[in-house]
Protein backbone atom coordinates (compact mmCIF):
# COMPACT_ATOMS: atom_id res chain seq x y z
CA UNK A 1 0.00 0.00 0.00
CA UNK A 2 1.29 3.51 -1.25
CA UNK A 3 0.05 6.00 1.11
CA UNK A 4 1.28 9.66 1.69
CA UNK A 5 4.71 10.07 3.91
CA UNK A 6 3.80 11.51 7.61
CA UNK A 7 0.39 11.10 6.71
CA UNK A 8 -1.89 9.76 9.98
CA UNK A 9 -2.67 6.58 8.00
CA UNK A 10 1.02 5.86 7.45
CA UNK A 11 2.38 5.87 10.93
CA UNK A 12 -0.54 3.98 12.22
CA UNK A 13 0.76 1.45 9.58
CA UNK A 14 4.03 1.36 10.58
CA UNK A 15 3.13 0.25 14.04
CA UNK A 16 1.19 -2.46 12.24
CA UNK A 17 3.29 -4.04 10.52
CA UNK A 18 7.13 -4.43 11.19
CA UNK A 19 8.71 -1.75 10.43
CA UNK A 20 11.89 -3.26 9.23
CA UNK A 21 13.71 -3.97 5.93
CA UNK A 22 12.33 -7.97 5.47
CA UNK A 23 15.56 -8.41 3.02
CA UNK A 24 18.30 -7.44 5.70
CA UNK A 25 16.13 -6.75 9.06
CA UNK A 26 17.65 -2.96 9.08
CA UNK A 27 15.45 -0.44 10.67
CA UNK A 28 12.92 1.31 7.78
CA UNK A 29 12.43 4.74 7.34
CA UNK A 30 9.80 7.00 6.53
CA UNK A 31 8.93 6.26 2.96
CA UNK A 32 10.10 2.75 2.68
CA UNK A 33 7.91 -0.03 2.44
CA UNK A 34 9.03 -3.40 3.39
CA UNK A 35 12.48 -3.64 1.95
CA UNK A 36 14.86 -0.43 2.41
CA UNK A 37 16.26 1.66 -0.30
CA UNK A 38 19.76 -0.13 0.04
CA UNK A 39 18.63 -3.40 -0.21
CA UNK A 40 15.94 -2.74 -3.39
CA UNK A 41 18.94 -1.29 -5.13
CA UNK A 42 21.09 -4.63 -4.89
CA UNK A 43 18.42 -7.24 -5.16
CA UNK A 44 19.83 -9.89 -7.71
CA UNK A 45 17.06 -8.76 -10.39
CA UNK A 46 18.36 -11.18 -13.72
CA UNK A 47 15.91 -9.44 -16.37
CA UNK A 48 15.13 -12.37 -17.84
CA UNK A 49 12.25 -10.69 -19.50
CA UNK A 50 14.01 -8.86 -21.82
CA UNK A 51 15.53 -11.74 -23.11
CA UNK A 52 13.64 -14.96 -24.56
CA UNK A 53 15.88 -17.91 -24.51
CA UNK A 54 16.50 -16.88 -20.15
CA UNK A 55 17.42 -19.72 -17.73
CA UNK A 56 13.59 -19.91 -16.94
CA UNK A 57 12.71 -20.53 -20.63
CA UNK A 58 15.26 -23.21 -21.36
CA UNK A 59 14.20 -24.68 -18.64
CA UNK A 60 10.48 -25.45 -19.79
CA UNK A 61 11.07 -25.21 -23.21
CA UNK A 62 9.76 -28.36 -25.35
CA UNK A 63 7.50 -29.52 -22.10
CA UNK A 64 5.82 -26.53 -22.30
CA UNK A 65 4.97 -24.33 -25.46
CA UNK A 66 6.04 -20.50 -24.00
CA UNK A 67 5.34 -17.15 -25.01
CA UNK A 68 7.95 -16.11 -22.56
CA UNK A 69 9.06 -16.97 -19.38
CA UNK A 70 10.35 -14.44 -16.44
CA UNK A 71 11.48 -14.26 -12.25
CA UNK A 72 11.42 -11.55 -10.02
CA UNK A 73 14.82 -12.07 -8.60
CA UNK A 74 17.31 -15.03 -8.60
CA UNK A 75 17.41 -16.79 -5.15
CA UNK A 76 20.85 -17.56 -3.02
CA UNK A 77 20.91 -19.37 -0.02
CA UNK A 78 21.59 -16.75 2.82
CA UNK A 79 20.91 -13.86 0.61
CA UNK A 80 18.33 -11.04 0.89
CA UNK A 81 15.98 -13.17 -1.43
CA UNK A 82 16.07 -15.82 0.77
CA UNK A 83 14.79 -13.68 3.53
CA UNK A 84 12.17 -11.98 1.61
CA UNK A 85 10.78 -15.85 0.57
CA UNK A 86 11.22 -16.37 4.46
CA UNK A 87 8.86 -13.32 5.58
CA UNK A 88 6.40 -14.46 2.77
CA UNK A 89 6.09 -17.78 3.66
CA UNK A 90 6.43 -17.63 7.46
CA UNK A 91 5.20 -14.00 8.48
CA UNK A 92 1.64 -13.65 7.34
CA UNK A 93 2.60 -10.64 4.87
CA UNK A 94 0.19 -11.10 1.93
CA UNK A 95 1.10 -7.09 0.95
CA UNK A 96 4.49 -7.75 1.00
CA UNK A 97 3.87 -10.22 -1.95
CA UNK A 98 1.21 -7.52 -3.90
CA UNK A 99 4.57 -4.69 -3.53
CA UNK A 100 6.80 -7.20 -4.85
CA UNK A 101 4.38 -7.96 -7.69
CA UNK A 102 3.57 -4.47 -8.54
CA UNK A 103 7.68 -4.08 -9.04
CA UNK A 104 7.73 -6.65 -11.44
CA UNK A 105 4.72 -5.71 -12.95
CA UNK A 106 5.98 -2.08 -13.83
CA UNK A 107 9.48 -3.75 -15.40
CA UNK A 108 7.25 -6.64 -17.49
CA UNK A 109 5.06 -3.41 -18.54
CA UNK A 110 8.26 -1.50 -19.37
CA UNK A 111 9.33 -4.43 -21.64
CA UNK A 112 5.84 -4.62 -23.45
CA UNK A 113 4.86 -7.90 -21.85
CA UNK A 114 2.21 -6.64 -19.91
CA UNK A 115 -0.28 -6.89 -23.61
CA UNK A 116 0.95 -10.68 -23.88
CA UNK A 117 -1.62 -11.90 -21.54
CA UNK A 118 -5.61 -12.09 -20.93
CA UNK A 119 -5.61 -13.41 -18.07
CA UNK A 120 -3.22 -14.06 -14.64
CA UNK A 121 -3.29 -17.61 -13.37
CA UNK A 122 -1.48 -18.11 -10.01
CA UNK A 123 -0.06 -21.70 -9.33
CA UNK A 124 -2.45 -22.47 -6.15
CA UNK A 125 -1.70 -23.82 -2.51
CA UNK A 126 -3.67 -26.77 -1.25
CA UNK A 127 -6.98 -25.03 0.50
CA UNK A 128 -5.42 -26.77 4.31
CA UNK A 129 -1.90 -25.21 3.59
CA UNK A 130 -3.82 -21.61 2.45
CA UNK A 131 -5.78 -21.77 5.59
CA UNK A 132 -2.50 -22.45 8.01
CA UNK A 133 -0.56 -19.70 5.64
CA UNK A 134 -3.67 -17.14 5.86
CA UNK A 135 -3.13 -16.25 1.92
CA UNK A 136 -1.60 -17.72 -1.24
CA UNK A 137 1.73 -15.33 -1.88
CA UNK A 138 1.85 -16.48 -5.55
CA UNK A 139 -1.53 -15.41 -6.00
CA UNK A 140 -0.68 -12.46 -4.16
CA UNK A 141 2.38 -11.34 -6.41
CA UNK A 142 -0.11 -12.44 -9.23
CA UNK A 143 -2.55 -9.09 -7.81
CA UNK A 144 0.11 -7.30 -7.90
CA UNK A 145 1.59 -7.99 -11.52
CA UNK A 146 -2.78 -7.50 -12.16
CA UNK A 147 -2.62 -4.09 -11.10
CA UNK A 148 0.39 -2.87 -12.90
CA UNK A 149 -0.26 -4.72 -16.00
CA UNK A 150 -3.46 -4.18 -15.83
CA UNK A 151 -4.66 -7.53 -16.98
CA UNK A 152 -7.28 -9.49 -14.84
CA UNK A 153 -5.98 -12.21 -12.27
CA UNK A 154 -8.63 -15.01 -12.36
CA UNK A 155 -7.53 -17.34 -8.84
CA UNK A 156 -10.45 -19.96 -9.63
CA UNK A 157 -9.37 -21.52 -12.68
CA UNK A 158 -6.80 -24.28 -11.40
CA UNK A 159 -7.15 -26.14 -7.46
CA UNK A 160 -4.49 -27.95 -6.24
CA UNK A 161 -6.84 -31.37 -5.49
CA UNK A 162 -4.11 -33.16 -3.94
CA UNK A 163 -1.97 -32.04 -1.17
CA UNK A 164 2.00 -32.36 -2.25
CA UNK A 165 4.80 -33.08 0.30
CA UNK A 166 7.66 -30.59 0.03
CA UNK A 167 9.76 -30.32 -3.06
CA UNK A 168 12.87 -29.08 -1.15
CA UNK A 169 14.30 -32.71 -0.86
CA UNK A 170 13.10 -34.39 -4.23
CA UNK A 171 15.52 -35.02 -7.60
CA UNK A 172 13.91 -33.43 -10.74
CA UNK A 173 12.51 -37.13 -11.60
CA UNK A 174 10.34 -37.29 -8.03
CA UNK A 175 9.13 -33.91 -7.88
CA UNK A 176 7.69 -34.53 -11.16
CA UNK A 177 6.01 -37.61 -9.32
CA UNK A 178 4.97 -35.41 -6.74
CA UNK A 179 2.93 -32.83 -8.72
CA UNK A 180 1.94 -34.96 -11.20
CA UNK A 181 -2.05 -35.14 -11.33
CA UNK A 182 -1.93 -33.10 -8.01
CA UNK A 183 -3.61 -30.00 -9.77
CA UNK A 184 -7.27 -29.82 -11.57
CA UNK A 185 -9.23 -27.21 -14.09
CA UNK A 186 -12.24 -25.28 -12.26
CA UNK A 187 -13.11 -23.44 -15.17
CA UNK A 188 -12.64 -25.17 -18.91
CA UNK A 189 -14.52 -22.05 -20.45
CA UNK A 190 -12.58 -19.35 -18.90
CA UNK A 191 -9.63 -20.62 -20.70
CA UNK A 192 -10.74 -21.36 -24.15
CA UNK A 193 -8.51 -19.06 -26.46
CA UNK A 194 -7.17 -16.84 -23.52
CA UNK A 195 -3.38 -16.10 -23.35
CA UNK A 196 -2.84 -17.03 -20.29
CA UNK A 197 0.50 -15.79 -17.64
CA UNK A 198 1.10 -18.50 -15.21
CA UNK A 199 2.79 -17.12 -11.49
CA UNK A 200 4.45 -19.63 -9.11
CA UNK A 201 6.37 -18.82 -5.95
CA UNK A 202 9.83 -20.06 -6.51
CA UNK A 203 10.87 -21.78 -9.88
CA UNK A 204 13.28 -24.64 -9.35
CA UNK A 205 12.84 -27.25 -11.78
CA UNK A 206 9.60 -26.47 -13.64
CA UNK A 207 7.58 -29.36 -12.68
CA UNK A 208 5.06 -27.28 -10.82
CA UNK A 209 4.88 -25.04 -13.98
CA UNK A 210 4.81 -27.55 -16.41
CA UNK A 211 1.85 -29.71 -14.22
CA UNK A 212 -0.27 -26.63 -14.04
CA UNK A 213 0.84 -25.29 -17.67
CA UNK A 214 -0.35 -28.51 -19.51
CA UNK A 215 -3.74 -28.42 -18.28
CA UNK A 216 -4.14 -24.62 -19.24
CA UNK A 217 -2.81 -26.02 -22.51
CA UNK A 218 -5.07 -28.94 -22.80
CA UNK A 219 -7.76 -26.81 -22.50
CA UNK A 220 -7.05 -24.64 -25.06
CA UNK A 221 -4.85 -21.66 -23.77
CA UNK A 222 -4.18 -19.41 -26.90
CA UNK A 223 -0.84 -19.11 -25.48
CA UNK A 224 1.55 -19.57 -21.97
CA UNK A 225 3.70 -17.36 -20.12
CA UNK A 226 4.86 -18.19 -17.03
CA UNK A 227 6.60 -15.92 -14.18
CA UNK A 228 7.61 -16.46 -10.75
CA UNK A 229 8.55 -14.60 -7.78
CA UNK A 230 12.14 -16.12 -7.40
CA UNK A 231 14.16 -18.44 -10.23
CA UNK A 232 16.44 -21.13 -7.87
CA UNK A 233 18.74 -22.31 -10.59
ZN1 LIG B 1 17.43 -3.84 3.77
Amino acid sequence: MRVPFGSFLSDFLHLLYPPYCVACAGPLVKGEDWICTSCLMQLPRPGYHLYRENPVFLRLVGRLPLDFAAAFLLFTRGGRVQHILHALKYHNVPALAVYLGKIFGGDLKEAGLGSKADMIVPVPLHPARQRKRGYNQSAEFARGLSAAINVPLNTSILVRARATETQTRKNRLMRWQNVENAFALKQAEAVKGRRILLVDDVITTGATLEACGQILVKAGAASLSVAGIAYAG
